[in-house]
């Protein structure tokens, strides 16, 4: 794994000393197992010691790294207080600073420099992790059943460090001859503790504890944001950054509609465009960075003021947040097809986004994208990229109707795209191993064949959780169009007093990454406002 870009120097240990206690530590002490939650930094002093990963059925254990003096031990989970994926074992005794949580969420706050330094250090050894030493979980499953695409997506937006076998790979079988298991028991998962079978998302965030509930006796939060999208995390940043309490919950995990795109080229600072995975990493590493706490996979039931004017807000699970203020920032979710058995087909040939994921699933086979809007456009020209032949196909007459320029430009320009405007899918019929879409449409000859099926034709608001005032077709008002302004109402502030809506779930917002960031960092100020209002009657 990485070492720090550089030994600490005499000034940054004496800094570091000052949040901290130095310690001394034993040869083969171990300063932290896999497992363990891992909220302490330790600063190794004069003390030396091995990450190691530790032994499954499958691998021995091994040194995954080794650390000299002067170095922090810990990476990006250290900042979201998710379990450890390494043992930590001192192999030189010595003294170590111990830096508890509270204080290292203050020295990532007030020490800018040193700040900076450990988030590069914890987010190259994450991405060492991610690419070398991910055997610490290895999965056994197949991106063809729903089930398998589910977790590997998950695994994948919450950059969660991993080995996937497809079941059909020489790893994958033996892996499932080792621990006899049958198609029946996958996804399954191997790791230090043992083979746990049919392994869903939810389990994997416990194990890590990534859905933990800041513990039930904590106090009213200045600040819940619902949904951890582009505008959700905007608002969490801007939040946390300025101090206040804030907890966001996302039902999947951060990034929202653009942590599925391929490539965002229209987003202000990038000019060579960025991944939506990798804007999601970006942000969360961000808010956790100013100490917001990021719950995932973890669904919203409802947002309902309480006798004593603050906000409770269910999840799913049972588990209960109140806060001061709430934002709900929850976007849109993807519109169905409408065609007979269409749940059947998802995730098993039918998909709602173009990630590497679902590409490497169709890569050089032909496809179809249904859709005309750039969701619509990104996907054809990132999934001919991977060698598709991609049909898109259209309900309205011209692809320049609803999808920027330079992606019409794109399509047209490409040999592998073509484009069938005015027609709209009736019917899927076919299975995984090769899909039939039917169209409707003059002067159509038969069904088109498609390893994959792109669907992207745009979204229904995510509000049922909130009983406010919405539009006609569910997005959230907002003052001043709610249908009696309140006197004082803020901006961004929806009918029910203190609760906030920012992003694609608010009707007339613009439906794009910037806009939904630019909303969700406009309405921190009104957010002040709300809890300085908070002590004044309602
Ligand atoms: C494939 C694709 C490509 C795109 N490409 C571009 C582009 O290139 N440029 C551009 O400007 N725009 C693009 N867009 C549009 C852009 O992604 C959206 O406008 C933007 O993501 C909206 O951000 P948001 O935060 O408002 O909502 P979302 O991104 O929709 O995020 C909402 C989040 O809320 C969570 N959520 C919903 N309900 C609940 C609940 N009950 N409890 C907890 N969490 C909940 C969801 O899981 C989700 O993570 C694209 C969209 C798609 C689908």
């Amino acid at each position: 794994m990485s070492e720090a870009p550089r030994p600490f120097t005499d000034a940054e240990m004496r800094t570091l000393a000052r949040y901290g206690e130095s310690r001394t530590v034993e040869s083969g002490e171990v300063l932290r197992r896999a497992g363990d939650r891992t909220g302490t930094l330790f600063v190794l002093e004069s003390a030396s010691a091995d990450a190691v990963r530790e032994a499954t059925v499958l691998r021995a254990e091994a040194v995954v790294a080794s650390f000299a003096p002067r170095s922090p031990l810990g990476e990006v989970n250290l900042l979201m207080g998710h379990r450890a994926f390494l043992t930590v074992r001192v192999t030189r005794p010595g003294q170590v600073i111990h830096i508890e949580r509270d204080a290292l969420r203050r020295l990532m706050a007030h020490e800018d420099a040193l700040a900076r330094l450990l988030l590069m250090t914890f987010t190259r050894r994450r991405e060492h992790l991610l690419d070398h030493a991910a055997e610490c979980l290895e999965i056994v499953g197949s991106v063809d059943t729903a089930r398998g695409l589910a977790l590997r997506s998950f695994l994948t937006r919450m950059s969660v460090p991993h080995r996937w076998h497809e079941p059909t790979s020489p790893q994958g079988r033996t892996a499932c001859d080792h621990a006899g298991l049958t198609a029946a028991d996958l996804p399954a998962a191997f790791r230090a503790q043992g083979v746990t079978t049919q392994v869903t998302p939810e389990f994997v965030a416990a194990w890590w504890g990534l859905a933990d509930v800041p513990g039930s006796g904590s106090p009213v939060l200045d600040v819940a944001v619902v949904g951890a999208g582009p505008a959700g995390m905007a608002a969490a940043v801007g939040c946390a950054s300025e101090g206040l309490s804030t907890v966001v919950v996302d039902a999947t995990g951060p990034g929202g509609q653009a942590g599925t795109s391929s490539r965002i080229e229209n987003y202000l600072g990038f000019p060579a465009g960025l991944s939506g995975a990798d804007l999601a990493t970006r942000a969360a590493l961000q808010a956790l960075k100013f100490g917001a706490h990021l719950l995932a996979p973890a669904r919203v039931t409802a947002v309902e003021p309480t006798a004593d004017g603050h906000q409770r807000v269910d999840l799913s699970s049972g588990a209960r947040l109140t806060a001061r203020t709430v934002v709900l920032a929850t976007g849109v979710t993807y519109r169905r097809l409408g065609v007979p058995d269409e749940e059947e087909f998802l995730g098993a040939g039918l998909h709602h986004a173009a990630t590497a994921v679902e590409a490497g699933l169709v890569a050089g086979r032909p496809c179809v994208v249904v859709g005309g809007a750039n969701s619509a456009g990104q996907a054809a020209v990132f999934l001919a990229q991977h060698g598709c032949h991609v049909t898109v196909v259209l309900r309205s007459g011209d692809l320049r109707a609803g999808m920027s320029q330079y992606l019409v430009d794109r399509i047209t320009a490409s040999e592998s795209i073509d484009v069938l405007p005015g027609a709209t899918v009736t019917a899927l019929t076919g299975s995984i191993d090769g899909l039939e879409v039917h169209l409707d449409r003059p002067g159509s000859t038969g069904p088109l064949a498609a390893a994959g099926v792109f669907s992207l034709i745009g979204g229904t608001p995510h509000a049922d959780m909130f009983d406010g005032e919405r539009d006609a077709t569910g997005y959230v008002l907002t003052h001043p169009h709610v249908a009696a302004p309140r006197p004082g109402a803020l901006m961004y502030e929806t009918s029910q007093r203190n609760v906030f809506a920012v992003g694609d779930v608010r009707a007339g917002s613009l439906r794009r990454v910037a806009a939904a960031a630019g909303e969700g960092a406009s309405v921190v100020a009104s957010l002040h406002e709300a809890l300085r209002r908070a002590h004044q009657p309602a």
